[in-house]
């Protein structure tokens, strides 16, 4: 029987081996002290393989037959309601059926306990058999986890001695997603505030007995005809536009109820569903607009939170919509390799001519390295969360511990690049599945088109990989400024084992580390001295202090915007080739996947390099030159 999650050898590994398992359960499992839980590793990581391979077999007999179905009938709204097709009722109830909203919340809220990135492996294996489902999917046991992690946050959350939650604020509304009878969005886009989250307009208001309503509108939100909605709304009144307030500060979030079921079979509706977009692909996923008329609402946190609670779901959301690309570019790549064995062309089959062959080992070395940084962005997400939180298991060192520092950094550098690399390599992917396909490609007969229109979207939500790739350029230099001697140390390591390792490999690995730090250093050297320019007309004094302190990166950092797209890909195939080289190390058969990987990486980053160095100066002071002129007013 076709499973989606036992015929993939590289998910196997990862399961088998790849991921260092013990921590993670180690942690989820409170240290494998409790009664009601695992007794030791073997015993959970027995279970994280009995459930990816039950939604393996389900993806593959109840999810991918239903898949051109769910496309063709769409969602649309009537009388105020969105109206969900058989087709997607039908797949997305056998889910329900098997109990997976409860897989990741904790056993005394009723839940399964897996950790989240058994989830997160889920979403790849479910994205297989069709991408709306998955995504209404995350919008359950994720959303429900978000619930937990709020209200540890906030301190609403009692636990006993033993670590067990007592109490929580929203155990209602988990038992009800964990049962499936409701599900959570997160509603931040608005229509004139999509990147630019500091833009947003929607209001709260607090009334004189402390209660809350939020008034706007929200546009996009997926899975928006759902009953619990996380809403980001302006709470803080700003004295003028150069107040904090005016931009991120002066955000908080809520919960929003958009409606109650009442006993009669009636529904009261608390938020206006407008309508549902008409979209190029994801049919089956409902994006709605919603209009918000002093709806009543729940402040999360404390008032101007909005932002570091939001980034709470928004990075775990990242590292899901890297899983989500997996399983689209790993749809497209099985799809295409099937065809290309069975359509024969000028006397063989198409596989064997060289160009597609190519085509064909690129995608699935491409697949297999982004999997690569989607294992590691994930295992250090979740052991950066529980190990600083005594209720999953940590030792409560909170953020300070070495440790949790350890995992922050990973989850830090690598969730950008990982939600860059892996969407636009899912387009990229998508399209050369449907080039091979030639002609078929291009009508609805075989699939390929749909994961296409499917994929077009991952690059865009969850945060553009414009920008993606401003933060992780932001993070990678700034660190630099922060840490001047620890870059001269990676420079003079890099380039030591580049020279002198035993292992060729790892020499080739420290070249290709070399490349995109010599890349850094010449975009911080460019910045400087446009910087030391400034100096000019300021007191010597301040100098020392403009060149460590006062850095602004939307002022200074103009050449390194222009590169930060050039800069992330070079990031991306370092972190991709550091996380290879590593499980080449323990495990010898994965020296192949990193040979591969390098032989094109290598080639990629010295071009990467050239161009970073080599260009953008015209554009810039073209650039420079229409500023100047808009200032004037000319
Ligand atoms: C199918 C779908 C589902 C979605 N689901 C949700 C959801 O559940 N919840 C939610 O809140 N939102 C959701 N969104 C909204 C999505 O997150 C936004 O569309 C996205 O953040 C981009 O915002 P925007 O559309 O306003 O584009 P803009 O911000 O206007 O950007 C337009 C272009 O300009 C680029 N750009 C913007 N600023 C910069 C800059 N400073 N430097 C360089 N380039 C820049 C962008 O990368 C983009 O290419 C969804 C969108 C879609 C299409």
């Amino acid at each position: 029987m076709a499973n989606f999650f036992t015929d993939n050898d590289d998910l196997s590994f990862y399961l088998e081996k790849g991921v260092d398992w013990a921590q993670l359960a180690e942690v989820t499992e409170h240290g494998f002290t409790r009664e009601e839980g695992f007794k030791n590793v073997a015993e959970a990581a027995a279970f994280y393989k009995d459930v990816l391979t039950m939604v393996g077999e389900l993806s593959a007999k109840e999810l991918a037959p239903s898949t051109a179905a769910i496309d063709k009938e769409g969602v649309h709204v009537e009388k105020g309601e969105a109206v969900i097709g058989p087709a997607f009722q039908k797949a997305f109830g056998a889910l329900t059926q098997a109990d997976l909203h409860r897989l990741c919340v904790p056993r005394e809220l009723g839940g399964l306990n897996a950790p989240l990135l058994v989830y997160f492996i889920s979403c790849e294996v479910l994205g297989r058999g069709d991408i709306p489902v998955m995504a209404h999917y995350s919008f359950h046991s994720g959303m429900a986890m978000a619930m937990v992690m709020f209200s540890l946050k906030e301190g609403s959350t009692e636990v006993d001695a033993s670590g067990r939650i007592t109490k929580t604020r929203f155990a209602k509304a988990i038992e009800e997603i964990s049962s499936g009878a409701a599900w959570g969005c997160m509603d931040i886009t608005e229509p004139n505030a999509g990147s630019d989250m500091a833009a947003l307009r929607t209001k709260a208001e607090q009334a004189k007995d402390g209660s809350w309503t939020v008034t706007g509108q929200k546009i996009f939100i997926t899975s928006g005809h759902g009953k619990y909605h996380f809403v980001i709304a302006r709470t803080e009144e700003a004295k003028n536009p150069s107040d904090p307030l005016s931009g991120l500060a002066g955000l908080s979030m809520f919960l929003v109820k958009t409606y109650d079921d009442l006993p009669d079979g009636t529904r009261k509706r608390y938020v206006t569903l407008e309508r549902t977009e008409e979209k190029l692909g994801q049919h089956g996923s409902v994006t709605a607009a919603l209009d918000f008329d002093h709806a009543p609402a729940e402040l999360i946190g404390k008032r101007g939170d909005g932002f570091p609670l939001m980034l709470v779901l928004m990075n775990n959301a990242r590292i899901g919509v890297g899983f989500e690309s997996l399983a689209v570019a790993e749809s497209a790549y099985r799809l295409a390799a099937a065809y290309a064995e069975e359509r024969t062309s000028m006397g063989k089959p198409i596989a064997r001519h060289e160009l597609i062959a190519d085509l064909l080992e690129e995608m699935r070395t491409d697949i297999q390295g982004i999997r690569a940084l989607a294992m590691a962005a994930g295992f250090h997400e979740e052991m950066a969360t529980k190990k600083s939180l005594d209720v999953f298991g940590g030792k409560a060192h909170g953020e300070a511990s070495k440790e949790v520092r350890h995992h922050r950094h990973v989850a830090r550098r690598y969730t950008p690049l990982l939600k860059y690399l892996a969407s636009e390599k899912a387009v990229e992917i998508a399209r050369r599945g449907m080039q091979i396909h030639g002609g078929v490609g291009y009508t609805k007969e075989y699939g390929a088109e749909k994961l296409m229109r499917d994929a077009l979207v991952l690059p865009i939500y969850e945060g553009t990989s414009q920008i993606q790739a401003l933060m992780a350029m932001k993070d990678t230099l700034v660190g630099i400024l922060k840490r001047p001697k620890d870059f001269v140390t990676r420079i003079g390591q890099a380039r030591w084992r580049a020279m002198s390792s035993l292992d060729p490999l790892e020499r080739r690995v420290a070249k290709l580390t070399s490349l995109s730090l010599s890349a850094q250093q010449y975009l911080l050297t460019r910045t400087a001295a446009v910087k030391l320019k400034t100096l000019t007309d300021l007191p010597v004094a301040s100098w020392k202090d403009v060149m460590t302190r006062s850095w602004d990166p939307k002022r200074d950092f103009a050449l390194a915007m222009l590169h930060a797209e050039r800069l992330t890909r070079l990031l991306a195939d370092e972190a991709v080739a550091e996380e290879l080289l590593s499980q080449a190390r323990r495990f010898p058969e994965r020296k192949e996947l990193l040979e591969r990987w390098l032989e094109r990486a290598e080639v990629r980053a010295r071009a990467l390099h050239d161009e970073i160095t080599t260009t953008g100066d015209r554009l810039l002071a073209t650039l420079a030159e229409k500023g100047e002129a808009k200032a004037s007013g000319a």
